[in-house]
């Protein structure tokens, strides 16, 4: 293992922070995946590969100075880390934290550096890295932890939390193990086992990063192909597969209700306020909806002003149940205007409600059912549902 020494650990690990730098670019320029991301990642490991390349460079340096410029480069690059991190996974939780504790551990350092001490400036820079270490596993965590697999997840935060546990315990023996400031004032260079965590540990968070972006390129081109642009609702052949499976899960005991829903006089819409004011009425109708549906039932536009709902029953056969959600989608719309140009435009839809029956593997049976129930709407006056008994009957 002789050529595996600090000094050679400490290049590879540089070589790789330059690879890493310049693959990120390459996403963010060229390919321009994640740009924002991206470049904040090609600062992050750019700021790493002065502290391990170039060792002797401060050597005629204040100690502290020599000792702080490093951390401050390296708390830097987890600072950087974190903000790629949250755009990765789409994060909602407030920056200021890391805001906070930046200022608090870059504090921390130059304070040492001007009191002339060795260990504070190591000191704040490993306490605040631990908490950002432990931020960034928060962020996946909350990001894409009901998202992804529980295995995924972990392996995803795993780097994270071994940078947070390292900085933790570094900061530990700088407290309470007497001699460990000695060591640092004596030896420039890191030990070979915190130069291999060190290498180990940057592998892994790039990994990660790396893993996190094609999640998110993955659920972007699902995003596409699954949803209608427009409003947002799934798609006619999204919501065709999500049909089948409920159709295969109803031999399992799970019942679903299926409501067919046609806006009224929509093409009075176009025709009086412009395709523009109808494609508003649309989002609107969709936005309403989707806030009174439950997370499990699946909105989807079958094509022009005419959409379905696939309901999960509790009980299966519950046609009441799926007839008072209609109801409560019907009303809540004909509350609703949409706020047009400074005018209120009143709508309302027409609704038919069904359920499936076994042995039909795409659910056809049911979307004719409901279908007719819709007409049967429209025919007796619009603005109403229509529910069909589950023999093929049809009450109102
Ligand atoms: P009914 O009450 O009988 O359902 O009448 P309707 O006017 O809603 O139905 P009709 O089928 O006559 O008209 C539907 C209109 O929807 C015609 C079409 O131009 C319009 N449409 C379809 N897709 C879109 C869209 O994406 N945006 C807009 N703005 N209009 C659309
Ligand atoms: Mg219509
Ligand atoms: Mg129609």
């Amino acid at each position: 293992m002789e050529f595996l020494d600090v000094p050679t650990l400490l290049q590879i690990s540089a070589a790789f922070n330059v690879i890493a730098a310049l693959a990120w670019l390459v996403l963010a320029s060229t390919f321009r995946i994640a740009p924002r991301a991206s470049w904040l990642m090609v600062a992050s490991h750019l700021v790493r590969v002065p502290p391990l390349t170039c060792g002797d460079c401060l050597a005629h340096a204040p100690t502290a100075l020599r000792l702080a410029l490093p951390e401050l480069l390296l708390m830097s690059s987890v600072v950087l880390l974190l903000f790629a991190l949250r755009r990765m996974v789409a994060s909602r939780v407030r920056a200021r934290h890391i805001g906070w504790i930046s200022v608090l551990g870059a504090t921390g350092i130059l304070a040492g550096v001007a009191a002339g001490s060795v260990r504070t400036p190591q000191l704040a820079n490993m306490l605040s890295m631990g908490v950002l270490a432990a931020l960034a596993v928060r962020e996946i965590w909350r990001g894409v932890g009901d998202r992804l697999s529980r295995s995924i997840t972990v392996c995803t935060t795993l780097p994270f939390a071994a940078l947070a546990v390292l900085s933790l315990v570094q900061a530990s023996l700088l407290l309470f193990m007497p001699g460990w400031t000695e060591r640092l004032l004596t030896q420039p260079q890191p030990g070979p086992a915190r130069a291999i965590a060190g290498l180990v540990v940057t592998v892994g968070i790039t990994l990660s990063l790396l893993a996190l972006m094609i999640w998110r390129l993955v659920m972007r081109i699902q995003h596409l192909t699954h949803r209608d642009p427009l409003t947002g609702a799934l798609n006619r052949r999204a919501f065709e597969l999500a049909l089948a499976e409920a159709q295969a899960s109803l031999t399992r005991g799970r019942g679903f209700a299926l409501v067919m829903i046609d806006i009224d006089h929509f093409k009075r819409i176009n025709d009086e306020h412009g395709h523009a004011a109808g494609d508003a009425a649309l989002l609107h109708c969709v936005t309403l909806w989707q806030g009174a549906l439950r997370a499990l039932d699946r909105l989807g536009r079958l094509g022009g002003e005419e959409f379905c709902v696939l309901l999960p029953l509790d009980s299966p056969g519950d046609l009441a149940a799926a007839a008072s959600v209609a109801e409560r989608l019907r009303s809540q719309l004909a509350a609703t205007p949409l706020r047009w140009r400074d005018a209120d435009l009143p709508l309302t839809a027409s609704f038919g409600v069904a359920l499936p029956v076994v042995g039909d593997a795409t659910g056809e049976i049911a979307v004719v059912r409901a279908d007719a129930e819709l007409y049967r709407a429209k025919a007796e006056g619009r603005n109403r549902v229509c529910v069909a008994t589950h023999l093929g009957g049809a009450s109102s």
